[in-house]
C-alpha cells in the first residue's frame, strides 16, 4: 500500500499541520495543495522543502534526508510539516502605558501570512516547539501584543487620542519589522480603539484646551486642575479681564518655525510637538471631554459617545461643572 502524505480539509484559520506518522517510505505520495509547503525536519532542524503539488518521494526531491540516512533505502524517520501560506487574521488587544504612564487599553485587528516557511518553522514552530495551529496561532497573538505595547508606550497620551492615524502608521512599520524576524509577513494592522481612565480622560482634556502637558501632569487629579482654574473666578469677574491661572499660559514659543516631526519614524524622546497659540488649536482639534476621541468643530454632541458638549459664549468646550471656560474665562451659564 502506497503511503500518502496530504494534509485533508484543512480549517480556514488552520496555519500548520504536522504529518502523525514519523515513519516516511521512499515512493509515499505527498499531495501539496495550492498555498501549502510540506517541510522535512528531523531532530528539530528542517532539511527538504516541497511546494504545491504531487510528489512521489525519492532520493532526488529529498536529497538532504537522502544524505542524512546514509544512501539508504529503507524507511527513515522525519517529520512532515504543512505550513498555509494564506492570509489570516488575528485580533488584538490589551494594556500598556503610555510615556508619561497614562495607562491605555486598545484594540484591534491585523492580518499575516507566511512568507518564509523555513523561517517561520526555524523560529516559531520548531523553536518553541508549538506543532499545532492553536499554540501557533496563541504565539503569534502574544508576540503580536507584546510588539505593540512596546511600541505604544514610546509615544504620549495627546499623540494616542489626537494623532492616532499618525501613531498607527509609525507602529505598523515596526511590527512588519518585528515579524518579518519571524517568517511572517505582517499585511495589515488596524487600531480600532483605544482608552484611557476616567482621570486621564479629564487630564487629557485639560492638556488639550491649555496646551500645556507639564503643568497638568504636575498636578495629582484633575479635580485639583478644575480648582486651580475655578480661582480666576473673582479676577475674571472684577476686573472684566481674563486672568488666567498659571496653568493656562502657553510656553514661549520656539525660536525656530513650528514644524512637526518630520523625521519619520517614532519622534526621539523628549521630542514635543510644537507649541501651538492656544486659539486655533482649539479651533481645529476638539476632542471630547468624555471619550476622549476628536469630534468635529462646534460639535453639540459627541458623535462617538452621545454626550452633551457644553461651550462657553465663545464656543469653547468647557467641562461639566465649570463655571467659567478654561480657555477664554467666560462665564458659563
Ligand atoms: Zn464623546
Ligand atoms: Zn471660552
Amino acid at each position: 500500500m502506497v503511503q500518502v502524505i496530504e494534509w485533508v480539509n484543512p480549517g480556514e484559520d488552520e496555519i500548520i499541520w504536522r504529518y502523525p506518522n514519523e515513519v516516511i517510505k521512499w515512493g509515499a505520495q505527498l499531495i501539496v495543495h495550492e498555498y501549502e509547503v510540506a517541510v522535512f525536519m528531523r531532530d528539530g532542524k528542517i532539511y527538504d522543502v516541497l511546494g504545491p503539488g504531487r510528489h512521489t518521494l525519492t532520493t532526488q526531491n529529498l536529497p538532504l534526508l537522502y544524505k542524512l540516512v546514509g544512501g539508504s533505502n529503507s524507511p527513515f524517520k522525519a517529520t512532515v510539516i504543512f505550513v498555509s501560506m494564506k492570509q489570516f487574521q488575528g485580533r488584538y488587544g490589551g494594556e500598556t502605558q503610555t510615556r508619561e504612564l497614562a495607562p491605555v487599553k486598545y484594540y484591534g485587528v491585523y492580518w499575516f501570512k507566511v512568507a518564509d516557511p523555513v523561517l517561520f518553522i526555524t523560529e516559531v514552530v520548531g523553536g518553541q516547539s508549538l506543532y499545532d495551529t492553536s499554540d501557533v496561532t496563541k504565539f503569534i497573538r502574544a508576540y503580536f501584543n507584546e510588539g505593540m505595547m512596546k511600541h505604544l508606550s514610546a509615544y504620549s497620551i495627546v499623540d494616542l487620542f489626537q494623532n492616532l492615524d499618525m501613531v498607527s502608521t509609525q507602529v505598523k512599520v515596526k511590527l512588519i519589522e518585528d515579524f518579518r524576524r519571524l517568517g511572517l509577513e505582517l499585511v495589515d494592522v488596524k487600531i480600532e480603539g483605544v482608552n484611557t481612565t476616567d482621570e486621564w480622560r479629564q487630564r487629557l482634556f485639560w492638556i488639550m484646551q491649555t496646551g500645556n502637558a507639564q503643568a497638568v501632569m504636575q498636578m495629582d487629579t484633575a479635580k485639583q486642575v478644575a480648582a486651580e482654574l475655578g480661582k480666576s473666578e473673582g479676577a475674571a469677574m472684577g476686573t472684566g479681564m481674563v486672568i488666567m491661572p498659571q496653568l493656562l499660559q502657553q510656553p514661549a514659543q520656539p525660536a525656530q518655525p513650528a514644524q512637526p516631526y518630520a523625521g519619520g519614524g517614532v519622534p526621539p524622546a523628549g521630542y514635543q510637538q510644537p507649541a501651538q497659540p492656544a486659539a486655533p488649536a482649539a479651533q481645529q482639534q476638539e476632542i471630547c471631554p468624555y471619550c476622549g476621541k476628536p469630534i468635529p468643530p462646534g460639535a453639540r454632541f459627541c458623535p462617538y459617545c452621545g454626550h452633551e458638549i457644553k461651550r462657553c459664549p465663545n464656543g469653547h468646550i468647557v467641562p461639566e461643572g465649570a463655571k467659567f471656560c478654561p480657555v477664554c474665562g467666560a462665564k458659563v451659564e
